[in-house]
């Protein structure tokens, strides 16, 4: 954006990219010490991928939660006391980490530190990107529910969500096909059970897509073994994609050290290579992707700017 569209400067201690899990930990903890922060976040709601998990979420020691929408409204909950300092609907669209601004509209905003949780984004397929064939390929079944009842349906991931999709549409009544990569699903050995022991589940181990098939709406998808080269085609009426998520740092990208993933480097006080700009959360290189993983680093972060800032006076 050019200067002359820039409407104003605010400057503030920290400035926070993100309100999923690690961005609003951050920003709390920056509340209590006192540090003048202020969170960016592109959604409607903070809470990011929390949205997303429909399974019981038990691994946070603060609490047992229905679901992850449970864990984001209380996660919203606690957010509230951050008032004006969270903005919701705001996309960061700019930043230069050199110069540490931020924009998010007309709007310029300088931090003395900047911290990255942008989190991950699910990754699309080649020619089966998410809301292709009218619909039919999908990465979040739940905001396509019932659209699957009687077809047959195609689940390509290993991990829990793939595992619980596919439980999900088969209690729909649909002959499920669950095609991972590895050897053996990754997913939770309770949900590894249920699949085992649900007839309209399938699973095809060391298979991938290839291509997909169809006109206005989805008609089939072939698959490949790499280990022999064999080919599979399946009829399918719907193709579900639970695979690998990818960190979002494209905004970032040039201007601070990623892995080869794309995703954040940072040393043990989440300070990334870049001067006075740290990371949290998913984004961080070596992430365990997990709601406790992301509350702790956004902590961290939050106490490393303390430290950064008091030794920049
Ligand atoms: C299906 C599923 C099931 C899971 N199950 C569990 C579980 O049972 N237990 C568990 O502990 N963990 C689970 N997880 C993992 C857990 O949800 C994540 O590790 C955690 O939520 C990561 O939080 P984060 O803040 O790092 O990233 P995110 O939640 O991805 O948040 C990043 C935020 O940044 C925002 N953002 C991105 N770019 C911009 C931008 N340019 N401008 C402004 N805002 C931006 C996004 O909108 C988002 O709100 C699950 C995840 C999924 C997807």
């Amino acid at each position: 954006m050019s200067a002359e569209a820039i409407h104003g400067e605010e400057q503030h201690d920290v400035v926070i990219v993100g309100a999923g899990t690690a961005g609003v930990s951050c920003a709390l903890e920056c509340f209590d010490i006192q540090l003048d922060a202020v969170v960016l976040e592109a959604d409607e709601r903070p809470g990011g991928q929390l949205v997303e998990i429909v399974n019981s979420v038990r691994n946070v020691a603060v609490g047992t939660f229905r679901d992850g929408p449970a864990v984001r409204d209380s996660l919203e909950e606690a957010a509230a006391i951050l008032s004006h300092r969270l903005r919701l609907s705001h996309p960061v669209t700019r930043v230069d980490l050199g110069d540490r601004w931020i924009e998010a509209g007309p709007h310029r905003i300088r931090g003395r530190a900047l911290v990255i949780a942008t989190g991950t984004a699910h990754q699309q397929l080649a020619g089966a990107e998410d809301g292709a064939f009218g619909g039919d390929v999908t990465s979040l079944l739940e905001a396509r529910s019932g659209r699957f009842v009687g077809r047959d349906v195609v689940v390509i991931g290993g991990g829990d969500s793939a595992a619980l999709d596919a439980l999900e549409l088969a209690r729909e009544g649909s002959k499920v096909w669950l095609v991972h990569r590895s050897d053996a699903l990754t997913a939770r050995h309770d949900i590894v059970e249920q699949v085992r022991r649900e007839k309209r589940i399938e699973q095809l181990a060391r298979w991938e897509l290839e291509s997909v098939d169809g006109s206005d709406r989805l008609e089939g998808v072939t698959l490949v073994r790499r280990a022999d080269g064999a080919r599979r085609h399946l009829e399918a009426g719907g193709l579900v994609v639970k695979i690998a998520r990818v960190p979002r740092t494209d905004l970032v990208r040039g201007q601070l050290e990623l892995n080869r993933k794309g995703a954040i480097i940072v040393d043990p006080t989440m300070h990334t290579s870049c001067d006075g700009v740290f990371a949290a959360g998913d984004v961080v290189a070596g992430a365990y992707a997990r709601v406790a993983a992301a509350l702790g680093q956004g902590s961290v972060a939050a106490r490393s700017v303390l430290r950064y800032l008091q030794g920049e006076n």
